[in-house]
């Protein structure tokens, strides 16, 4: 190596076949087994699109080239980001049949390939302390950097499928806990916590304080930090800059998603839909918004510390909901469907947060077409026990 590397490398070795192309200055190739050209240009096109994104946006890359080395799935379904170098196993890129029309079908060899070229930046120039919390800043971070490159290149409005997908597995995954759950922060490196909740939170930050106000949050930290030797950076000071670029009204999203274990329960109740004389429809939506919080252990509590309660609510059946208190910014949606070649596309009539500070709500809201489906948190960016009912249609 040119320059200071950490202490940490790989070596393959076999009969390769090698593609190459250039990003800027920088030798891009992929060394492959001969007959395993399938998806070599979905993972050309995942090392330029992650080199753009994260040079744009944190800092420039610190390598002359970049490589993809393949390896045999009986080593393993797995890839790993070394300096400059990138074992990747057959079984997730090199094999994998991608289907691009088929409706819900991700194209993983592209964003796994993003995914480990961001650890370039977020494992090998910002390298965490060996603490609890380091994996937010390596894997929480590069699955970040893989689901925005996702959403400039399908568009926000595909996004639900990744954020329900991290959202699932992440409710489904600490059901099975035996250890304690911790916060974002204060992870104890579960997959589910470091991947999934953890691609959730940073998404769903960068959509309330802004893509380019979080990302220059992260470019202060990483100039902070970058190629640092011992001590090293913790999720606290990446953390802290979360902090400084998010205004008063919006610090609860850090408290909830960084530093607390926050869920919400958030649904819709009841929905109408009225043709108005001027042609426009007039939808009215009632809808829940609570939220509580889990220690270590799974116990539930309502307040700023463990052992707090707040005074419950109820709701129209007179059923009491408990709730942190709120005073929480929730994307409301209303949409509908047009038709285009025999398939149905999802148009939104309406999207903003609005600021909610009950548990029961109702709202009106005036749209131009006729709406065929309405959501609270329509596009699952929050984690929601049970995201099936933020939705419902007309
Ligand atoms: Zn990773």
């Amino acid at each position: 190596m040119d320059s200071k590397i950490l202490n940490f490398y790989a070596f393959n070795s076999a009969r390769y076949e090698v593609v190459k192309d250039k990003w800027n200055d920088v030798n891009l190739e992929i060394y492959y087994h001969k007959g395993h050209e399938f998806n070599l240009d979905r993972m050309m096109k995942g090392m330029k699109a992650s080199l753009d994104y994260n040079s744009k946006n944190f800092s420039p890359y610190q390598h002359k080239q970049l490589r993809i080395v393949e390896f045999p799935r009986t080593g393993g379904g797995f890839a790993q980001s070394f300096p400059n170098t990138i074992p990747f196993s057959e079984a997730i890129g090199f094999i994998a049949d991608v289907d691009d029309t088929k409706e819900g079908g991700v194209d993983y060899p592209f964003a796994i390939t993003v995914h480990e070229v961001a650890h370039q930046w977020w494992a090998h120039q910002v390298i965490g302390a060996d603490v609890l919390g380091a994996t937010m800043l390596s894997e929480s971070a590069s699955e970040y950097v893989s689901l925005k490159v996702l959403e400039h290149q399908q568009g926000k409005s595909k996004m639900r499928k990744f954020l329900k997908d991290a959202l699932d597995r992440y409710l489904l995954s600490r059901t099975t806990e035996t250890k304690r759950e911790k916060a974002l922060m204060y992870n104890d490196g579960q997959g589910y916590i470091r991947y999934q909740k953890g691609s959730l939170v940073f998404y769903a930050l960068s959509d309330y304080i802004g893509e380019e106000n979080m990302n220059n949050a992260l470019k202060k930290y990483v100039e902070k930090v970058k190629f640092q030797e011992a001590p090293y950076t913790t999720s606290i000071d990446m953390v802290n800059h979360f902090r400084a670029a998010t205004p008063d009204s919006l610090q609860y999203v850090i408290k909830d998603m960084f530093e607390t274990v926050t869920l919400y329960r958030n649904r819709i109740v009841d929905v109408t839909s009225t043709e108005l004389d001027n042609g426009k429809f007039e939808v009215e939506i009632e809808f829940n918004v609570s939220k509580y919080r889990n220690d270590e252990k799974g116990k539930r509590y309502y307040g700023e510390k463990v052992g707090d309660t707040i005074s419950y609510k109820t709701d129209k059946m007179n059923k009491p909901i408990l709730s942190v208190p709120l005073a929480d910014y929730i994307d409301i949606g209303i949409f509908t469907e047009v038709e285009v070649d025999g398939e149905k596309n999802e148009i939104e009539l309406y999207l903003k947060k609005h600021k909610i500070t009950n548990i029961n709500n109702k709202i009106t809201i005036i749209v131009d077409e006729k709406p065929t489906e309405v959501g609270v948190d329509p596009y699952n960016k929050l984690i929601d026990t049970q995201s099936e009912d933020n939705r419902r249609r007309l």
